[in-house]
C-alpha cells in the first residue's frame, strides 16, 4: 500500500513533469487566468516572437481596470488604454476573454469558478496573489509574477519550489452572525500574517467542511494574507453540487469519471503535515481589523489595543504606527467607531451569498453613509437583480455598481479620499490600499451592511436581534 498523502501532495505529483537541478519542479498548468495587468508578459512574448502555447487553457478576464459606473467610463485615458491593450493582446493570441458587456465579465477569482473552469485537482495560476481562492475546490492555485506569466503563456508550464505543508483545522459550530470572513480573520489574528510563509495551507476541520463554496472561497482567498501563496480545502459533495452543470464543467460520463477522481483527492488518514494548528470555531465573534495588517484584527466586542501591551518591541512599534495611520486611540471600543464609506465588493466577498447576507441586514433600513455594492461578476449582479437584492440596496440608498475589482485596490480610479475611513469586505487593509491616506477596516458583508446603516462599526448581531 502506498504511503498516506495530503491533498497537496496528490495534486503536485500529478502535475510534476520533471525535477530541476536546484530542487524546483516543472509543473503542468491546467488553467491560466490572465487579466489586464498581464501586459508585461504579452509584451515579452511578442518580443520573443512566441505565440501562446495553449490558448484553449488560457482565459482572459477584465477586472482590475474596468470602470464600475453604469456607463463604464474610464477614469483616465491611461486606464482606457490598458483595457484596449488587453483586448488587443487576447485577440492577437486567440484567447477567449470576458469583457464588459459579457454576462461572465467580473473578477477573475469569481468568474473562473462560476464558469466551471476551476476544478478540483487542477493546477491553476494567475498573475494575481489572490489566486489561492481557487484552492477552495481542492485545486492547487497560486499567484505568479510577470516573468512567470510569460513562461506559462509560452509553455503552459511553471517552475516552482515545493513548499512545506501546514494544516489549519477549524473545529466546531459557528455562532450566529459569524461567517467565513470572520473565520479567516480570526485565523490570521491568532496565528499571524506570516504563519503560512513557505508553506501550502490546507484548511480542514468541521467548521470548514460546514462552509458553503462561497465561504470556502472567502477562506482560501485570504491564505495569502496568512503568508502562504496557496490555500486548499478538500473537495466533497458540497464542491461537486456547486460545480454540477456549470458551463465549462465536465458533463455526462466525463462528469462521473471526474467525480470519481475528485473523491480520491482529500488528504489520507495519517498523512503528514510539517505543521498542524487548530482553532475553536464556537468561540468566534464577528471580526474587524483595527490596524494596517489583516493580522491586526479583533472581535467587534473588543477594544483598540494598547501598544504598551504588545508582546514584543517589534509589535509595539508596528501597533503604534498602525494606530497613528488609522487615527485610533488605545482603549476605544471597536463597536461604535464612525466610518465615512462602506464598500461591499471584491473577490473575497462579492458572491451571491455575500450580497444576500448584506441585503438581509439592509432590508427596511437606510444607509447613513455613502455605500457601494459592486458584484463579483456580472452573472452575480444579474442573479442578485433577479432576486430583487438590487432594489433592497438602492431603496436603502446604496449605489448598485457594475462588476470589477473597484475599491478593493482602486486601480480603476474607485478610491477613498485621503483620511476617509471605510468598512470594507475586501482582503487588504494595508496603508493606502483603498487610496492614499485611506483607512480600511476589513469586515464580513453583514458587518459592512451594519456599518452602512449605522454609520459606525457595529456588531451585526445587535441589528439581527431588533
Ligand atoms: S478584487 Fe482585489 S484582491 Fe481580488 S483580484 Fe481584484 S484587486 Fe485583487
Amino acid at each position: 500500500m502506498s504511503a498516506p498523502r495530503t491533498l497537496f501532495e496528490k495534486v503536485w505529483a500529478r502535475h510534476e513533469i520533471l525535477k530541476g537541478p536546484d530542487g524546483d519542479s516543472l509543473l503542468f498548468v491546467d488553467r491560466h487566468y490572465a487579466h489586464e495587468g498581464s501586459f508585461h508578459a504579452f509584451n515579452a512574448l511578442r518580443k520573443a516572437g512566441l505565440k501562446v502555447r495553449r490558448p484553449d487553457l488560457t482565459t482572459g478576464i477584465y477586472d482590475h481596470y474596468v470602470p464600475t459606473d453604469a456607463a463604464r467610463t474610464p477614469a483616465s485615458a491611461e486606464i482606457g488604454d490598458m483595457i484596449t491593450l488587453f483586448g488587443r493582446n487576447v485577440a492577437e493570441q486567440g484567447i477567449r476573454a470576458y469583457a464588459p458587456g459579457d454576462p461572465h465579465q467580473g473578477i477573475v477569482h469569481v468568474v473562473g469558478p462560476e464558469l466551471g473552469e476551476t476544478l478540483p485537482g487542477f493546477l491553476i495560476v494567475c498573475g494575481d496573489s489572490h489566486t489561492a481562492t481557487h484552492g477552495a475546490f481542492g485545486a492547487l492555485a497560486f499567484g505568479i509574477g510577470a516573468s512567470e506569466v510569460a513562461h506559462v503563456l509560452a509553455t503552459q508550464t511553471i517552475w516552482q519550489v515545493r513548499p512545506r505543508l501546514l494544516r489549519i483545522s477549524v473545529e466546531g459550530r459557528l455562532g450566529a452572525g459569524v461567517t467565513a470572513k470572520d473565520v479567516i480573520l480570526a485565523v490570521i489574528a491568532r496565528f499571524g500574517a506570516n504563519v503560512g510563509l513557505g508553506h501550502a495551507i490546507e484548511f480542514a476541520g468541521s467548521a470548514i467542511r460546514g462552509l458553503t463554496m462561497e465561504g470556502r472561497m472567502t477562506v482560501c482567498n485570504m491564505a495569502i494574507e496568512a503568508g502562504s501563496r496557496t490555500g486548499q480545502i478538500a473537495p466533497d459533495d458540497t464542491t461537486f453540487a456547486w460545480l454540477a452543470g456549470r458551463e465549462k464543467a465536465p458533463k455526462g460520463a466525463l462528469w462521473d469519471k471526474a467525480v470519481a477522481h475528485w473523491r480520491s483527492l482529500p488528504t489520507d488518514e495519517g498523512a503528514r503535515f510539517d505543521r498542524d494548528l487548530s482553532l475553536d470555531a464556537s468561540a468566534l465573534a464577528p471580526m474587524v481589523t483595527w490596524g494596517t495588517s489583516p493580522e491586526e484584527a479583533l472581535p467587534i466586542t473588543d477594544r483598540v489595543p494598547d501598544p504598551a501591551a504588545a508582546p514584543d518591541a517589534a509589535r509595539k512599534a508596528a501597533w503604534a504606527k498602525s494606530l497613528d495611520y488609522m487615527g485610533l486611540k488605545p482603549g476605544m471600543a471597536l463597536d461604535g467607531i464612525a466610518v465615512d464609506r462602506v464598500f461591499i465588493g471584491s473577490c473575497t466577498n462579492a458572491r451571491i451569498e455575500d450580497l444576500r447576507a448584506a441585503a438581509a441586514v439592509v432590508k427596511g433600513r437606510k444607509a447613513v453613509v455613502p455605500a457601494w455594492v459592486s458584484s463579483g461578476s456580472t452573472a452575480v449582479k444579474l442573479q442578485a437583480e433577479a432576486e430583487g437584492l438590487d432594489r433592497i440596496f438602492t431603496a436603502a440608498g446604496f449605489e448598485w455598481r457594475e462588476s470589477g475589482c473597484s475599491m478593493c485596490v482602486g486601480i480603476n480610479g474607485d478610491l477613498l479620499k485621503p483620511g476617509e475611513r471605510s468598512a470594507s469586505t475586501t482582503n487588504r487593509n494595508f496603508v493606502g490600499r483603498q487610496g492614499p491616506g485611506a483607512r480600511t477596516h476589513l469586515v464580513s458583508p453583514a458587518m459592512a451592511a451594519a456599518a452602512a446603516v449605522t454609520g459606525r462599526l457595529t456588531d451585526v448581531r445587535k441589528l439581527a436581534a431588533n
